[in-house]
């Protein structure tokens, strides 16, 4: 079966020194299905990653002026490549021990987004250092940039979250994927760029990876979309006295949740908004979401949640 992996942040802790150490872990679990016979194709998240090295980059430019600013999509690029060296190197460790031949190559990924997208309107993704309100307003000024209030901790610069429209580099994936080859892409949701007049270019945004993977997953013409994240299955009234977990879920439960607000914007509900759009794509698509920890029982049906098209 061809199934596109999303890995959620618990697949890499939240520094370089912690994440090299998970990643071992993360890659035994992927190994494990690649020895049951599965092909993946693996995406993942940038969080604490691109987050750490924006700020990294805009302290030191503020104390040294010789260190530029690093724009949010080199930042973007950035956490591709270390976090992609960092599975890299951990799966091709996991395949060697278990005399399994195959490559593994990390695709440094743009993916296209539409400068008409909603969101461009209504930026929400907090990014970077925090400001007081009057650096914001100088930063405002100068550089155009769109800052808020985040949770009484001071002001943040904030970007868009459009939608994915199409992969650049999917050729390339295709045929990677076609050689047996274990590619690694769209980390962190893909660098958005916006194509104009024929030309790519950078923009400061941030895609969701959920999204990015569904994309990817239509693009590759995958079976399976599998949402690796820290619960082992979705639940209705997260957190409640009365949370309830969920095996299964048809496109129209699914939708109805979603309307009554059962899954957090930003977490939970860009995942089975994803799974939802992936089954909804083609007969027999099928979507799971669950943790790295059970992804092989859930692949054998004793866990997960399960997202179906039941029309
Ligand atoms: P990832 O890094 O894998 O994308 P997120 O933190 O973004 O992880 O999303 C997964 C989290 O969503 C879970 O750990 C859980 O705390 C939260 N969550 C919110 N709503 C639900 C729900 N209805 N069912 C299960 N988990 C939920
Ligand atoms: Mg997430």
């Amino acid at each position: 079966m061809k199934i596109v992996v999303a890995l959620g942040g618990n697949a890499l802790g939240s520094n370089p020194l912690a994440q090299k150490e998970l990643v071992k872990k993360t890659a035994v679990s992927l190994v494990n299905l690649i020895a049951a016979g599965q092909q993946l194709i693996i995406v993942h998240g940038n969080g604490p990653q691109v987050g750490m090295i924006k700020l990294a980059f805009q302290n030191q430019s503020l104390i040294d002026k010789s260190i530029p600013e690093m724009p949010f999509p080199e930042c973007g690029a950035m956490s591709q490549g270390y976090i992609g060296y960092h599975l890299q190197n951990a799966l091709k460790n996991e395949l060697n021990k278990r005399k399994i031949k195959q490559e593994v190559s990390t695709v440094i990924t743009q993916v296209i987004v539409d400068p008409a997208d909603p969101a461009f309107k209504q930026p929400s993704k907090p990014i970077g250092a925090f400001y007081s309100q009057q650096e914001a307003a100088n930063l405002k000024a100068e550089k155009g940039y769109q800052m808020r209030e985040d949770a009484g901790r001071g002001y943040r610069r904030v970007v868009a979250s459009p939608q994915p429209v199409d992969i650049v580099e999917k050729e390339i994936i295709k045929k990677l994927i076609t050689s047996q080859q274990l590619v690694i892409t769209c980390g962190g949701g893909g660098i958005p760029v916006i194509k104009e007049n024929n030309i790519l270019k950078g923009t400061a945004a941030v895609i969701d990876k959920d999204f990015a993977s569904e994309k990817l997953a239509e693009l590759v013409a995958a079976d399976l979309l599998l949402i690796l994240t820290a619960v082992d299955k979705v639940a209705l009234n997260f957190g409640k006295p009365d949370q309830k977990w969920l095996d299964q879920l048809t496109i129209k439960e699914a939708e109805q949740y979603i309307k009554s607000g059962h899954f957090a914007p930003g977490s939970m509900l860009p995942k089975v908004k994803a799974a939802v759009q992936f089954v909804k794509h083609k007969k027999n698509n099928r979507a799971l979401i669950t943790s790295l920890a059970k992804a092989e029982q859930a692949l054998a049906g004793k866990t997960g949640t399960s997202i179906i098209n039941n029309n």
